[in-house]
């Protein structure tokens, strides 16, 4: 088996919490990110779901150091992401690549739109020339045409803008793009052609994605691999059909059970878990998921369960033997 594009080992981000009388004494952190392993395959996307605030946006951006973490390590084919700087760091940042959820906000509005597709060029130390010629490819790539590049983002549709930033963010061929929610803030009559686009593009190119959303249906049509987060840890992991076919985890599990049936009369499954993900100021003590948990016994409130290979997955839950039938 080739070695994986991406290797993450026990990366960590804690925010810190500042406070006391004159509010600048750290009185606590927040640990958006707690110890978490993964790998991102050549050619895979690698889907990352959780609700609001369980840290996989932070994750996203951890791995392609727009942020740097507190702890741990991260190889991306096969050197060492941590060690790099200077001009080292700026050739591997050509190399991966983020498309932002916000197609409004990430867009600069003063600059036409062949300008914006061609800016990572430009900035790596293209030609004008090159740019001028790359522009209409690049618009055509995503079902943009060579007169949308004369206007500003302001004139384009929600899909149109993130077509122009999927464009912007493929302008370098990186190896590997985090999608932050990259079809949530547009029109559900346009996100699965934005998603379509994506996994298209994906194909014809080898692309590795992390796609983070915290909707299950967009991750089950593009995703190979999924990896569930909660409170900072990943709580299971593997491929997507296992994965929805037989959740292990209780968390996997609740998440699967308020996917909207697609099939009209289709009976609604049992939602199994209730109320708020806790704060990751002040985690629970034990399995983070054990004050919402139907299984939790004793153990769970004491003892962390480790992620273990359970039935083709990984799976951090005391229980996730007995769950296999
Ligand atoms: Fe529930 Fe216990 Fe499994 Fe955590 S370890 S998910 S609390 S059964």
């Amino acid at each position: 088996m080739s070695p994986p594009l991406l290797r993450a080992e026990g990366l960590a981000k804690h925010f810190p919490v500042l406070g006391g009388p004159l509010g600048i004494s750290e009185v606590g952190s927040v640990r958006a990110v707690d110890g978490v392993d993964l790998t991102v395959a050549r050619g895979e996307v690698l889907g990352l779901v959780g609700e609001s605030g369980c840290g996989k946006s932070t994750l996203g951006r951890l791995l392609i150091r727009l942020l740097d973490p507190t702890a741990g390590s991260i190889h991306f084919d096969g050197g060492d992401l941590m060690a790099a700087d200077g001009p080292a760091l700026q050739a591997l940042r050509r190399r991966f690549q983020m498309i932002f959820q916000d197609p409004y906000g990430s867009l600069n509005p003063r600059m036409r739109v062949d300008e914006i597709v061609t800016e990572p060029l430009r900035l790596a130390g293209r030609s004008r020339q090159e740019c001028r010629e790359r522009a209409p490819e690049l618009l055509a790539m995503v079902g943009l045409t060579r007169e949308h590049g004369a206007r500003y983002a302001h004139q384009f549709s929600g899909g149109q803008r993130q077509r122009i930033g999927i464009a912007r963010a493929l302008a370098l061929d990186p190896d590997l793009v985090v999608c932050d929610e990259p079809v949530s803030a547009l029109d559900v009559s346009v996100q699965g052609q934005v998603v379509n686009l994506l996994r298209d593009l994906q194909r014809q190119r080898g692309l590795s994605y992390v796609f983070v959303s915290h909707d299950l249906r967009i991750v089950r049509h593009i995703s190979d691999r999924v990896a569930v987060m909660y409170l900072g840890r990943i709580v299971e992991t593997g491929d997507t059909k296992t994965i929805y076919r037989k959740p292990l985890h209780p968390y996997t599990e609740a998440l699967l059970a308020a996917v909207p049936a697609t099939r009209p009369g289709a009976p609604r499954k049992r939602a199994v878990v209730q109320g708020e993900i806790p704060s990751a100021l002040d985690p629970p003590a034990g399995c983070a998921f054990h004050p919402r948990c139907p299984l939790a016994t004793d153990r769970c409130r004491i003892e962390r369960p480790a992620l273990r290979t359970i039935d083709d997955r990984e799976v951090a839950c005391h229980v996730a033997e007995t769950r296999v039938s």
